[in-house]
C-alpha cells in the first residue's frame, strides 16, 4: 500500500534542523521536569519528552507517575513553549493525552510488537489529527514496525514519524540494544516519505556512546533525534546510566557534523559520478562472478544426485570459511562482513543443489 504522508517541517515548523526531541526517561516531579525544561530551552531542542506511563521489561521497577505528570507536561508547554511529546500504550492513555493538549504521542518499542494493541490505540485516535512517533519493536522484525505505521495511516494519521531505538539482542555488548542501521535504512526505502529520528539513548545505554550513535544518525541522514536528558542524571529514577544532562546535551549538539543532503557542488558531483560507475562496473563483475559461482554450483549439485552425496559437505564449508575469511582480512575486508557474504552465497549454492536433487529428470 501506498502511504502518503505530511512533511515533517509541515507540523514542527520551528524545528532547527536535525529536529531535537529531549527531556527525562521518565516525569518524576514537576521540579524535576520544569528545570530540564528551562535548561533545554538553551539548546535547540524543540520539543520536549518524558515519559508518564512507564512499561517497564520487569516489575518493581519505576513505572512512572501516571496521569498527575500529565498536568507538568502541560505546565512545561505552557512555561517553555516547547511542544510536549509522551508515551501511550492504550486508549487510556491516549484519551488522557488528548485531554491534556498534548501534542504529540510516541509508541514504545514494547507496544509497536503488539498488533492488538496497537490496532485498540489506533482506532482510539480515528479522527484526531495528531502526529504519532512509532518506535521500532524491540526484535529485528521490519514488517512489525512497518505495519505499526500502516494501521495507523489506516486510521486516518497522516503525521508519523519512525523513531529507531534498536534491537535487543540477548548477550549485546557494547549496546543496549544494537543499531542494525540496516534496517531503518529499508524502512526508508519501503515508505520513502516517512521521517526518521534516532533514539541514540536507548541504543547505547550508557552516555558515554550517544554522541557516537547520534552522528552516525546524522551520516545515514536522520531526520532528527530524540535523547534523553535529565536535570539531575545521577539521581534518575529510570536510565540513569544514558541520560544526559542539558549542557552535555549543548556540547553534543554543538559538535555533531551536520553533512549536506545534497550535493551542490559540480567537481564533487563530478567526481561521485566517477567513483560511482567505477562501483557499477565492479558490481557488474561481481553479479558475472555469482553467476558463474551459481552454474557450477548446479554442476556439482547433478553430480551430487547421481552418486547419491549429501548437499552439506561440512569439512568443504569449513574450509571455505576458513581459507576466504583469512585471505579477505589480508585484503583489509572485516571478518563480519565476509561470513556474513559467504552465508549468504553458501545458502544460495545449497537452494540450488536443492532444487536439482529434488527435480524429477
Ligand atoms: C523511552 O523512550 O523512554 C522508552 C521506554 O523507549 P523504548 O520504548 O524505545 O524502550
Ligand atoms: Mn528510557
Amino acid at each position: 500500500m501506498e502511504i502518503k504522508l505530511d512533511r515533517l517541517s509541515s507540523y514542527i515548523n520551528d524545528s532547527a534542523k536535525p529536529l531535537l526531541i529531549a527531556g527525562p526517561c521518565s516525569a518524576e516531579s514537576n521540579e524535576q521536569m520544569l528545570a530540564t525544561a528551562i535548561e533545554l530551552k538553551k539548546t535547540n531542542t524543540s520539543v520536549f519528552r518524558a515519559g508518564i506511563w512507564k512499561p517497564r521489561t520487569r516489575p518493581n521497577s519505576f513505572e512512572g507517575v501516571g496521569t498527575p505528570a500529565l498536568e507538568w507536561l502541560k505546565n512545561v508547554k505552557e512555561e517553555t513553549g516547547l511542544k510536549v511529546i509522551t508515551e501511550v500504550a492504550k486508549p487510556k492513555h491516549v484519551e488522557q493525552v488528548l485531554k491534556y493538549n498534548i501534542d504529540m504521542l510516541w509508541i514504545g518499542a514494547r507496544t509497536t510488537g503488539n498488533p492488538f494493541a496497537i490496532q485498540d490505540i489506533a482506532e482510539s485516535l480515528r479522527g484526531v489529527d495528531i502526529p504519532v512517533f512509532v518506535k521500532n519493536p524491540l526484535n529485528a522484525d521490519i514488517d512489525l514496525w512497518l505495519g505499526t505505521i500502516e494501521r495507523f495511516y489506516n486510521a486516518g494519521i497522516k503525521k508519523i514519524v519512525a523513531v529507531h531505538r534498536g534491537f535487543f539482542a540477548y548477550g549485546s555488548k557494547k549496546y543496549r540494544n544494537i543499531p542494525q542501521w540496516q534496517l531503518p535504512v529499508e524502512l526508508k526505502r519501503l515508505v520513502p516519505g516517512i521521517p526518521l529520528i534516532c533514539d541514540p539513548s536507548h541504543i547505547a545505554g550508557d552516555k558515554m556512546l550517544v554522541k557516537e550513535v547520534s552522528q552516525t544518525a546524522m551520516d545515514l541522514n536522520f531526520d532528527g533525534l530524540m535523547i534523553e536528558t535529565h536535570i539531575d542524571p545521577k539521581n534518575a529514577l529510570s536510565d540513569q546510566q544514558q541520560q544526559l544532562n542539558p549542557m552535555e546535551l549543548k556540547e553534543l549538539q554543538d559538535s555533531l557534523i551536520i553533512r549536506n543532503r545534497n550535493v551542490t557542488d559540480k567537481e564533487v558531483a563530478s567526481s561521485l559520478k566517477e567513483l560511482r560507475s567505477q562501483i557499477d562496473r565492479l558490481d557488474d563483475k561481481l553479479i558475472d562472478v555469482l553467476r558463474e559461482r551459481m552454474h557450477l554450483a548446479q554442476l556439482i549439485g547433478l553430480d551430487k544426485k547421481n552418486n547419491d552425496i549429501t548437499i552439506l559437505q561440512p569439512e568443504r564449508w569449513r574450509y571455505i570459511l576458513e581459507d576466504r575469511t583469512g585471505k579477505g582480512i589480508k585484503e583489509g575486508l572485516s571478518n563480519e562482513f565476509l561470513i556474513l557474504l559467504l552465508r549468504a552465497i553458501h545458502q544460495e549454492s545449497i537452494n540450488i543443489q536443492m532444487k536439482v536433487m529434488n527435480s524429477k529428470e
